[in-house]
């Protein structure tokens, strides 16, 4: 596949190209109040959710058709473009109708192969530029699938929307961002302009900015941003949305650091140590989590902290396993002591 790149007039192609807005349309003088601020700001890229997919029924369900106009008059007294989410041929439609400039497609709906050739299909012979968020499962070719979709309907002007994968577990990020997965889809299709989503990620404002920064270090294209002129109010998204001020301010402290070598360079693939060791972070943090738990259950059941024999099986088959991956058995019989010990550790908090 060989994408074009979504050229906008007036908007600069330079890093980042941002999308902001509220996370959802909610009245005509939110979405005036919000987009005026972000103009001010030197935002050319309006977005705003008018049909919302939520996770249970009676929350709020966007506006639906009400508040294509009100995206129209952001472009006629503003001069923004528009962006908003569809999900259904019908959403397709309406959008094109009432002139909407960039459609973008959430995480529930690019999980779901028959939605996507339903939208595809309606794409059909039209040329505007489609945004697909990953799946809310991490299945690179799932997303990668619902990107081909669009393609071969002709639609070529396609950029990637990466918003974190789906987790049981929301302890620090709403989605976790396994970044090694939109790298990933980045090494596969080379000429593909990924954003970031930071909002949908972090799920709290505080995270907002350091994710647009990291974003940036792993040398994405764009930022897509939840802004609302009042957060504490939204109708939906409350605790991620931030106020186009705040906005202005992490854009305008983040370090762009532009990349002129190729993939294969030493910073790219010190990059992806990072990545790797962040990852690695989370999961021993987790894993300690979970022991925690279990150190619960053994007080609860007046259970010994140290059970030796799930002790020897845990490092016989671990250490059987680092083999097969290449790695030796000391290094793997030290990292499993470390780990065991600071579990102990953990476990015996819990027994005091
Ligand atoms: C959104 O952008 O407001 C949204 C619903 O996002 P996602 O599909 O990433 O959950
Ligand atoms: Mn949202």
């Amino acid at each position: 596949m060989d994408f074009e790149p979504i050229s906008l007039p007036d908007v600069p192609a330079k890093r980042p190209i941002v999308i902001a807005g509220p996370c959802s349309a909610e009245t005509e003088e939110q979405v005036m109040n919000t987009a005026r601020s972000l103009s001010r700001h030197g935002i050319k890229i309006f977005r705003a959710g008018i049909w919302k997919p939520r996770t249970k029924p009676g929350g709020f369900e966007g506006v639906g058709a009400e508040g294509l106009p009100w995206l129209k008059r952001v472009k006629e007294e503003l001069g923004m473009y528009v962006a908003t989410e569809v999900a259904t041929s019908k959403h397709v439609r309406e959008a094109l109708a009432n002139d909407v400039d960039i459609l973008w497609i959430g995480a529930r709906t690019s999980a779901n192969p028959f939605a996507m050739q339903e939208i595809a299909d309606a794409l059909e012979g039209t040329d505007i530029p489609v945004m697909i968020k990953n799946p809310v499962n991490p299945d690179l070719e799932l997303w990668i699938g619902a990107i081909e979709r669009i393609y071969n309907a002709g639609v070529h002007r396609i950029a990637a929307i990466h918003r974190g994968f789906s987790t049981y577990d929301k302890k620090i990020y709403r989605n976790l961002p396994q970044w090694h997965i939109p790298i990933e889809l980045k090494r596969r299709l080379p000429s593909l302009p990924i954003f970031c989503d930071p909002s949908h990620i972090g799920g709290k404002r505080e995270l907002v900015g350091p994710l647009c920064q990291q974003a940036m270090d792993l040398n994405f294209d764009g930022l897509m941003v939840e802004s609302h002129c009042n957060p504490e109010k939204a109708w939906s998204d409350a605790s991620q949305q931030v106020m186009p001020d705040v906005l202005d301010f992490i854009l305008d402290t983040l370090i762009i650091r532009d990349m002129t070598q190729s993939t294969e360079s030493l910073e790219q693939l010190r990059k992806q140590i990072d990545v790797c060791d962040n990852d690695l972070l989370e999961l021993l943090a987790k894993r300690m989590r979970i022991s925690e738990e279990i150190g619960q259950y053994k007080k609860e059941h007046n259970m010994p902290i140290l059970q030796s024999a799930r002790y020897e099986e845990i490092l016989s088959k671990r250490i059987f396993q680092a083999k097969s991956m290449g790695m030796s058995e000391d290094f793997m019989k030290t990292v499993l002591v470390a780990i065991h010990e600071e579990s102990v550790r953990h476990q015996m908090e819990i027994m005091k």
